[in-house]
């Protein structure tokens, strides 16, 4: 049988440089792959009929959903994603409250506005069409001429694609397949001719690529730009950082402030570039002229810091909203009693701090299950260890130190280090420094025994206190150095449930979270490194089977286990006065080819494992 594209793409070594910004993306639950990168395809689609003058032309759109999409879809909200983005929605920006009352006038009406000016029937059982049976299988390489479009996302003339299939058995499951999250969009004239069509591949983490693009032989789209840390491996990041006597946060903030320049990179605006309220309906969504010019490294560290406002939010509102999780399974969001319970007898117990890791990445996910604000990290099924990690390092690590410190239930729980964002904010942590310096709890202690890097390039800000300070510094070298590994997976494995499984979503996210927490606490690059390969190996041949097609059980506990993981690893690196067997390259190959061969109902498809043995209620 022929070797699918993707795994040929994935095989090939090439330079890395993806955006911390496009890894770490804000959007909407409850699925990077089903939810984000649909709605993005489709938003992108009705752009491209835009540009080519065929909004008006279009008397209705034809959506077909293959693979995984088709499988698990409907519980991962794919459907309203396609609905919202053929509005003119886009995750970043889509006001979650809003979303609710959008559908269900699509529904009431069998009618939608394309772009939000165009309307056109739109009757799902008619135009969105389930292959459940199928994946999109290879087709012939079209050639598009990409346009760049203002909000940053690509555009192409249109290639005239085939008619949309007729239904499952037009495209056989023996025919070598591309992707298992394939989609097709279409639009026809009033006369039923065909306007134009193109295929979207959701390839994880909200990443999406067009069938051009996808192809093997096409040039990936960010590899025309020009950073001053290329790196493919990481043994190419430890050398290229150990030559310059950079930490890989400084490395990656280098290379951050040299993609400043690309219009195609969304960053969010850092909420001190806040102009008034009316106009933030989120940070990405404040328009780039009421932000007064920068420095390029302070417009990237903004940037990361609106990212943690933005899981600080997706934390709290998880920590305070009680109630049943939609889709049918009668999951009850537990964040908030479990918060409360630690909030009254968590001072008292030393392990306090593991329980608070996990509740607030129980938090965050519980909030991206019921379709709220999350940010990509690296996927939305993954979305609550990497919050949760720095809640963790805010809350209970004295940024003066690297102590441990232990929890009280009087302590206020405040916000950290976002410019212009020092209100206190529940569940988003910044302790009495009194308090933090006065004890040290033994179970993280240790961790301040590693030798110290300390960044050249990300330096504490002369503003708020020393610790305030040290902590925003220790939060940005967390996040740079996770965003590194989080690259590499992508680049050279896969951050898709679909493709390898949860272990390159949970997983993935695990050793991100333990080598950047390592890092901000000032650990080795070598010991960074060192915790990312641990977390990865501890996560190896994680399936996913999520029941109902929902992304609730397992992903919201696993979530926490995950964060819990990474600590775990973290400590054990900063321990280790010894090299390791394992390299981190080698643990990426292996967690990548145990996907490929991980049985494809093991693969976001809900047909195998808890999905299958566990009874819907
Ligand atoms: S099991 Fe893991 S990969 Fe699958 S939907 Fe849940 S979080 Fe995502």
């Amino acid at each position: 049988m022929p070797t699918p594209a993707h795994r040929v793409r994935a095989r090939q070594v090439h330079v890395v440089n993806t955006s911390l910004f496009e890894l770490f993306k804000i959007g909407i639950g409850p699925s990077s792959s089903h939810t984000v990168g649909p709605m993005r395809a489709a938003l992108r689609f009705a752009r491209e009929l835009d540009a080519a003058n065929l909004v008006d032309r279009t008397h209705h759109i034809v959506v077909d959903l293959y693979g995984s999409l088709a499988l698990t879809g409907i519980g991962h909200g794919t459907d309203r994603a396609i609905l919202l983005g053929l509005s003119g929605e886009a995750p970043d920006s889509v006001d979650p409250s809003a979303i609710e009352a959008k559908i269900a006038d699509i529904r009431s009406t069998s009618k939608l506005s394309l772009l939000g000016r165009h309307p056109i029937p739109f009757h799902e059982p008619e135009h969105l069409l389930l292959h459940r049976n199928q994946m999109y299988p290879i087709a012939a390489k079209p050639t598009p001429s990409l346009t760049p479009v203002p909000d940053g996302e690509q555009t192409s003339t249109l290639p005239t694609q085939p008619a949309p299939s007729s239904g499952p058995e037009a495209q056989p499951e023996s025919q070598p397949s591309t992707h298992p999250n394939g989609l097709r969009l279409s639009a026809f004239a009033s006369d039923g001719s065909l306007l134009a069509s193109d295929i979207f591949y959701s390839v994880g983490g909200g990443f999406i690529v067009s069938q051009a693009e996808f192809h093997p032989d096409a040039p990936i789209a960010s590899s025309s730009r020009s950073v001053p840390y290329p790196f493919s491996s990481a043994e190419q990041l430890l050398e290229l950082a150990g030559r310059d006597h950079l930490s890989i946060a400084d490395l990656v903030l280098a290379n951050e402030i040299a993609l400043l320049s690309d219009p195609g990179i969304n960053r969010p605006r850092s909420p001190a570039s806040k102009p008034c309220p009316e106009h933030s309906e989120g940070p990405a969504a404040l328009p780039s002229t009421f932000a007064p010019p920068q420095p390029p490294r302070q417009q990237i560290e903004g940037s990361i810091l609106a990212l943690w406002s933005t899981m600080q939010i997706s934390t709290d509102r998880g920590l305070a909203t009680e109630g049943i999780l939609p889709g049918g399974l009668n999951v009850r969001r537990r964040a908030p009693r479990l918060s409360q319970k630690l909030d009254t007898a968590g001072s008292r117990d030393p392990l306090a701090a593991m329980d608070w890791v996990t509740v607030y990445a129980m938090a965050v996910n519980e909030e991206n299950a019921a379709g709220g604000r999350v940010v990509t990290a690296p996927t939305n099924g993954a979305a609550g260890v990497i919050p949760a990690i720095a809640h963790f390092y805010t809350r209970f690590i004295d940024p003066l130190t690297n102590q441990g410190i232990p929890h009280t239930a009087t302590e206020p729980a405040s916000g950290i280090a976002s410019p212009g964002n020092t209100s206190t904010a529940p569940g988003s942590p910044a302790p009495a420094e009194a308090t933090r310096a006065a004890s040290v709890d033994p179970n993280v202690s240790a961790l301040a025994q590693a030798n110290s890097t300390a960044s050249r390039i990300v330096a504490p800000e002369a503003t708020g206190t020393p610790s305030e300070a040290a902590r925003r510094a220790g939060l940005l070298r967390y996040f740079l150095t996770a965003a590194a590994i989080g690259i590499l997976y992508k680049e050279n494995a896969s951050i898709s449930g679909a493709e390898v499984g949860c272990q390159g979503e949970v997983g993935v996210a695990c050793s991100m979270a333990a080598g950047g927490l390592v890092a901000a606490l000032n650990g080795t690059n070598a010991q960074v490194e060192h915790a990312a390969e641990i977390a990865m190996e501890h996560n190896l041949g994680m399936t996913c089977d999520p029941i109902g097609g929902l992304v609730q059980i397992p992903c919201i506990e696993r979530n926490g286990m995950g964060a819990v993981k990474a600590i775990n690893a973290a400590r054990l690196a900063m321990a280790e006065t010894e090299g390791h067997k394992l390299s981190l390259d080698q643990i990426i190959e292996t967690m990548y080819r145990t996907g490929m061969d991980m049985q494809s109902r093991y693969k976001e498809t809900s047909l195998a494992g808890l999905a299958l043995n566990i009874i819907e209620c």
